[in-house]
């Protein structure tokens, strides 16, 4: 099965309401694309993870560039062949952001192929599922102001936990004592409901602010505390992880075996967050988690893309390991992002459903989903 045609979408949608992150305004959704079409008519869909203020051009360049040569006329089945090639030919302008993205949407691609060809779901190919279902967590809590939001951000917590969610992550990083103010009024308002937190603030500290509200975090019990600093800044994550009690998380900006090394090697995390559409796909995720699973790092993927993106960290979430075993261990969470994307749900045949508290894992071949092209044509731009 060789590969034929590479199509590569890139899919914007402008917000009604921006909101903010710790690290800026969020003006519009995007996603970067590929459809890989095999010379048996088989295709398989990848995307490459763009983030809120990333443009979603420069995977989608790197993959119609730098990557295209290397794939046309290549056996779609190679998939570990085919990441070392890409890695190898990038290596020397890539090897971490959108270049790394552009070839992790290429592979997801060559899994789904490579599922609808075996006629098996990827999590099969990977070797089975220790898992058919997720719980996930609700990702929100992003401003609307920037700060002084506390009241409209409990608010949000008690409308999550109404809506089946017994995990939430809160966006923190816009001050400490800013910070400090929204976790209380959203532990008041969710009282006695049994809902587990994490908070998430991109980096936006360091390590001096990101001890002192590492140190407060440790009232509210919560499951992660994600990103404290820069993701340069490895040092800082170890001594973080090493003063404070609550679990260091983070390598949602971190790339391939070779990044999430570093990050193990120092022992920098509890629990990684590799995510498939930019750590280097289905293949290198399955490499950190394995590598993870060596050094006792439980494993968490990060996902915030479209329903492509979403679908791959499923099959892989299916796939995953506990990391510490026991009779009742602690099952890795789907994160379920809800905030604005006009899109996302509008791509696949049959959007996600959190029913029962959980989210079904897709059996079907490759990723399991039916991509709508109508979605795909309303939103797309030229590239
Ligand atoms: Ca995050």
């Amino acid at each position: 099965m060789k590969i034929s045609a590479i199509d590569t979408y890139v899919l914007k949608s402008a917000l009604e309401t921006p909101f903010a992150f710790s690290q800026g305004w969020v003006h519009q959704r995007c996603a970067t694309l590929v459809k890989v079409t095999a010379d048996n008519g088989l295709t398989g869909w990848g995307e490459a993870f763009t983030q809120g203020l990333e443009p979603p051009e420069i995977a989608a360049a790197t993959i119609e560039h730098a990557l295209r040569p290397h794939l046309i006329g290549a056996d779609a089945l190679d998939t570990s062949v085919i990441w070392h090639q890409l890695y190898h030919t990038t290596r020397d302008y890539g090897r971490k952001g959108s270049v790394v993205a552009a070839i992790s949407a290429i592979d997801i691609a060559l899994w789904d192929l490579a599922g609808h060809y075996y006629e098996q779901p990827i999590y099969q190919l990977l070797g089975g599922a220790h898992r058919h279902s997720v719980q996930p967590y609700a990702t929100g809590f992003y401003r609307l102001q920037g700060k002084d939001e506390a009241d409209r951000l409990a608010e949000e917590a008690v409308s999550h936990y109404n809506n089946g969610f017994t995990a939430m992550k809160i966006k923190l990083g816009f001050g400490v004592a800013d910070d400090i103010a929204v976790m209380h009024k959203i532990a008041e308002a969710l009282g006695d409901h049994q809902v587990e937190l994490m908070v998430d603030t991109n980096h936006a500290y360091g390590y001096r602010e990101a001890l002192q509200l590492g140190r407060e975090l440790e009232l509210f019990n919560v499951r992660w505390y994600e990103e404290p600093v820069v993701p340069e800044d490895i040092n800082g994550y170890r001594q973080l992880r090493e003063k404070l009690d609550v679990p260091i998380a983070g390598g949602e900006n971190e790339h391939t075996i070779y990044g999430f090394r570093s990050l193990f090697a120092a022992g920098a995390v509890d629990i990684a967050q590799p995510d498939i559409g930019s750590c280097g796909g289905i293949t290198a995720a399955r490499d950190i988690v394995a590598m993870a699973q060596a050094h006792g790092v439980s494993v968490n993927p990060h996902v915030w893309g479209s329903a492509v993106a979403q679908a791959a960290s499923l099959q892989l979430l299916a796939a995953m390991p506990v990391t510490h075993h026991n009779l009742f261990p602690q099952q890795p969470l789907l994160e379920f992002d809800c905030s604005s994307h006009p899109f996302r749900n509008e791509l696949i045949a049959n959007p996600w459903q959190v029913t029962d508290g959980v989210v079904v894992i897709p059996s079907g071949h490759g990723l399991g989903i039916d991509i709508v092209p109508e979605t795909i044509e309303k939103y797309r731009t030229n590239i």
